[in-house]
């Protein structure tokens, strides 16, 4: 499949020729652990032992690497593993990594409670300030600078091209969590980043009904590094996981586009709702990131936060009035998702510098039909 075709081309077909024997235009579910070889050491394609290589992995790999313009993927069991993957192979005792000050909370703590006791320490820094995050690297330590964008729930934006810059002057790696915009809205890679982590539980996935993780890298001297700690710390995912994962990438250009049309829509209702203080999104023209995501993003998603009038308790009711929103966690998926992060994602940075407004409600805003939506929060809302 040539990089030059389209992206939804590539979605769909890159990664997997119809299989020679059966022309199966799907790739099979290979259930195998192991493989018959053709006397000693002479493998079959190189498939020797699923957690070293699976075809339904090495599929969903090559469709991966494709979407984001990268030279190879890496798939894992969720995304926490693929980051602890990633830091166990470039980083050392000694090394150091700054964090967003407002990263995805299983992230921080991955740095925070896990990655610290073994010696790989960590400074929180803004994404939306480039000279706070180049007075965070500790020149010669920091290995990794890694940025989400938008980040979660505030959705603040990190111009991605700058920190690459500030990150490469200092010898380390620019690491971007590529979640929230997925692939179809930004390529990390094309814009100077080194690695683009994913948990493809969110949008690549899109379906709410499989946990996995990625990293996508160009430089093959790094690639080696990720397929040697892949294997060897083995946090990879099973052959059916691979499968849905692949399936849901095929309609992710589709899927985002409806994200993020019923997103703007529900935007514009917020926007003008009464009880309804602010709305946050970055395709809201007094968005502060709203210059730099209009350069790196084709479209501004389907993840909205809103402030309620009066307060924590009328933003916990909203949360509950909902109905065809579904109260939960998580994100990403074909369903519209409300949550209220104070109590609920974000509960562990309550009384910390990370703390979020009590007031405020996260929408995932699904593909629905947006009548039914617009409907549903105009009743919650009361
Ligand atoms: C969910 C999430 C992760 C962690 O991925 P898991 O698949 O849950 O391990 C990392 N980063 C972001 C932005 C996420 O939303």
């Amino acid at each position: 499949m040539s990089q030059k075709a389209g992206f939804e081309t590539r979605a769909i077909h890159a990664g997997y020729e119809p299989d020679p024997t059966t022309g199966a235009v799907i790739p099979p579910i290979y259930a195998t652990s192991t493989y018959k070889q053709d006397g000693v050491g002479g493998l079959r394609g190189g498939y020797e032992y699923s957690r070293s290589a699976n075809p339904t992995r090495t599929a969903l790999e090559g469709a991966l690497a494709a979407v984001e313009e990268g030279e190879r993927a890496f798939a894992f069991a969720s995304g926490l593993a693929a980051e602890d993957t990633l830091v166990r192979s470039t980083c050392r005792p000694g090394d150091h990594v700054v964090l967003p000050d407002d990263a995805y909370g299983g992230t921080f703590r991955l740095f925070d409670k896990v990655e610290q006791s073994w010696g790989v320490e960590h400074t929180p820094a803004p994404v939306t300030d480039v000279d706070a995050v180049r007075a965070a690297i500790r020149p010669g330590q920091t290995k990794l600078v890694w940025l989400e964008t938008p980040t979660n729930p505030l959705l603040n934006v990190g111009d991605i091209e700058a920190l690459a810059a500030v990150a490469h002057e200092a010898g380390a790696l620019l690491v971007v969590d590529n979640t929230f915009a997925s692939p179809y809205l930004q390529q990390p890679l094309t814009l100077g980043a080194d690695v683009v982590v994913h948990s493809t539980t969110k949008y690549v996935g899109g379906h709410s009904d499989v946990v996995g993780g990625a990293l996508v890298v160009r430089d093959l001297e790094l690639a080696d590094k990720l397929t040697f700690h892949q294997n060897a710390i083995g946090a990879v995912p099973g052959p059916f996981d691979c499968f849905l994962t692949h399936r849901g990438l095929k309609t992710l250009g589709v899927r985002m586009d409806r994200h993020c049309d019923n997103a703007e829509k529900v935007v514009d209702f917020l926007t003008r709702h009464p009880g309804v203080v602010e709305v946050v999104y970055p395709g809201l023209p007094d968005h502060p990131g709203h210059a730099v995501a209009s350069r790196q993003m084709k479209r501004y998603g389907g993840m909205v936060a809103f402030r309620v009038a009066g307060g924590e308790q009328q933003a916990l009711a909203v949360c509950e009035r909902a109905r065809v929103f579904t109260l939960g966690e998580s994100l990403g998926g074909v369903e519209s998702l409300i949550e209220h992060p104070g109590r609920m994602t974000h509960a562990s940075v309550a009384g910390t510098a990370l703390e979020v407004p009590a007031d405020l409600v996260r929408l995932s805003v699904g593909i629905e039909t947006v009548d039914d939506l617009l409907a549903d929060l105009d009743r919650a809302l009361g």
